[in-house]
């Protein structure tokens, strides 16, 4: 078994890395019909990892008419679903193969900590595509209940060509959630990874195209949100647009969708998910799940619980034992395997936490720990706990993504409730509790797509993923994650009664 690469390993594998940065256009490389490029800046070290191809209109013009192409002869979409599920398996295979390029990769592009793009990302990314392509050939379809004399069969069917926009916090494990299930039903996909993170999903393409997934069906077009991101959000013959990213984003695609051709939009938006813990939870295992669910991934998570409800008998004691845990977070160099809290993803997402906890203190809330930029080099941020704030507060109410908790004080259960409803979110929610009534009281009246209990941010490919109001509609994992790369088709038979 090959030894657990070092922090000297790793620096050497990232000075010697020399990633493909082209498009990925009908099955082979290309660079931009422009020959335009961008940087992809490390944000760890504010150093450049690669000159990307920059694409745009024209690239994602090519992009689509080879998904096109590839869907109406049927070199994929007419594939027998037990084929799709070999080939994809065998994708599954292959990125575990190529798990320490892949982890790299995206460890560079956007500061993850190496061990977790090793250990969680790359190993999310293989099971999701293994357990779409699994599920893939144990789909029925239905018979209606009609009158005799007739026969109607009501199928599910690829739509065609699925936009696939995603974001840069978890590069590999986004673009699988929406390749896996869209690949599976028989689509053709026209990928744009962020600007941030583009080069995980480039080998990404060579890797599926080596696991037999025919030429066109899979394309990656790296480039801009306004330019690659708006290009393919307004192509007229994209059938449905998949997209994560921040609510604002979420909300220009369906406005392109109403001025183009009404393509099927599927957002997946923002969250600022509560937290609420009870006076009689297991204190401990509720603050350390407490940190590490603003924490984890440096707050950049859609469903990270940056809002802790705490009871008020207990507040300031949980408070306490919260940040001890905080303490134990602190910022190293994504390579080094024994860091746990990268730097951001960019200067300026850094600069704007710092000032998101400054202008908190101003306005009078107590900034308990962090909140400052440490003395190194990178966009790193200590992570802050904040307190005193009024549940109006931006920092209660605006998602900031970055590692900053506010705590709100509250007193029983219906308080508890409506500050945690009190959201234009509605991602995630956790609540903990010894009393098995309030646990299912609580999380009844929590308007989350997904709520924890006793622990934070629960997540398999089991159950599906995504929100209500602003957080979006769409639905990623799980069988239900069909539904949106699918649509319903009846063949109605008629034959007669009489025999
Ligand atoms: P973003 O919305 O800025 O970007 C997401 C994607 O949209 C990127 O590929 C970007 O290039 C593209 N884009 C940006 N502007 C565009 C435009 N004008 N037209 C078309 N495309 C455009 O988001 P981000 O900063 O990359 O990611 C952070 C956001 O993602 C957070 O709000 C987070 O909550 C959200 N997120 C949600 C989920 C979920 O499943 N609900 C998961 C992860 C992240």
């Amino acid at each position: 078994m090959e030894h657990a690469p070092t922090h000297q390993e790793w620096q050497r594998r990232a000075a010697a890395l020399r990633p493909e940065t082209r498009a990925f256009l009908g099955g082979g490389y290309t660079e931009a019909a422009d020959g335009r490029t961008f940087t992809d800046i490390d944000p760890a070290t504010g150093k450049p990892v690669a000159e990307v191809a920059r694409c745009g209109a024209a690239d994602v013009d090519a992009a689509v008419r080879a998904a096109r192409t590839a869907f109406e002869d049927g070199r994929w979409s007419r594939a027998a679903p037990a084929e799709r599920k070999r080939r994809l398996l065998r994708l599954a295979e292959l990125l575990t193969a190529h798990g320490a390029e892949l982890a790299l990769l995206d460890t560079l592009d956007m500061g993850k900590p190496i061990t977790e793009t090793l250990t969680v990302d790359v190993p999310g990314a293989a099971g999701c595509f293994a357990w779409h392509a699994e599920a893939v050939d144990k789909l029925y379809d239905e018979v209606a209940p009609t009158a005799p004399g007739s026969l109607a069969v009501v199928r599910r069917v690829p739509l065609g060509v699925v936009g696939a926009v995603v974001p840069w916090n978890f590069p590999l494990d986004m673009a699988a959630w929406k390749l896996a299930p869209a690949l599976a039903a028989g689509n053709s996909v026209v990928l744009k990874p962020a600007e941030q993170s583009p080069l995980s999903a480039l080998l990404l393409a060579r890797l599926a195209a080596e696991a037999g997934i025919p030429d066109g069906v899979l394309n990656v077009v790296p480039g801009f949100g306004e330019e690659a991101g708006q290009a393919l959000g307004r192509h007229p013959d994209v059938d449905a647009l998949a997209f994560t990213g921040s609510t604002a984003v979420g909300k220009l695609f369906l406005s392109y969708a109403a001025e183009s051709n009404l393509k099927q939009v599927w957002p997946e938006c923002g969250g600022k998910s509560p937290n609420l813990v009870f006076a009689d939870a297991d204190l401990t295992a509720a603050a350390e799940k407490a940190a590490w669910g603003f924490l984890y991934n440096s707050g950049q998570v859609c469903s990270a619980n940056t809002r802790l409800l705490v009871e008020s008998s207990v507040a300031e004691e949980f408070t306490a034992r919260v940040v001890e845990h905080v303490r134990r977070w602190r910022p190293g160099d994504p390579l080094d395997p024994a860091t746990v809290l990268g730097p951001l993803v960019d200067e300026a997402q850094a600069n704007r936490v710092v000032s998101a906890v400054s202008t908190a203190r101003a306005a009078g809330a107590t900034v308990v720990c962090g909140g400052t930029r440490p003395a190194r080099p990178g966009a790193y941020v200590d992570p802050a706990v904040v307190t005193g704030l009024t549940p109006d507060a931006p920092l209660a109410r605006e998602e900031l993504f970055g590692p900053v908790l506010a705590v709100l004080p509250f007193a029983g259960e219906a308080e508890a409730v409506r500050l945690a409803n009190d959201s234009p979110y509605g991602l995630a929610a956790s609540v903990w509790t010894r009393d098995i009534g309030r646990a299912h009281r609580v999380s009844d009246a929590l308007h989350a797509g997904t709520v924890s209990v006793n622990t934070v941010d629960a997540l398999d490919p089991v159950t599906p993923f995504g929100g209500f109001k602003q957080s979006g509609f769409g639905r990623d994992l799980s069988l239900h994650s069909f539904e949106k790369y699918t649509g319903l088709k009846t063949t109605w038979l008629h034959y007669g009664q009489d025999a």
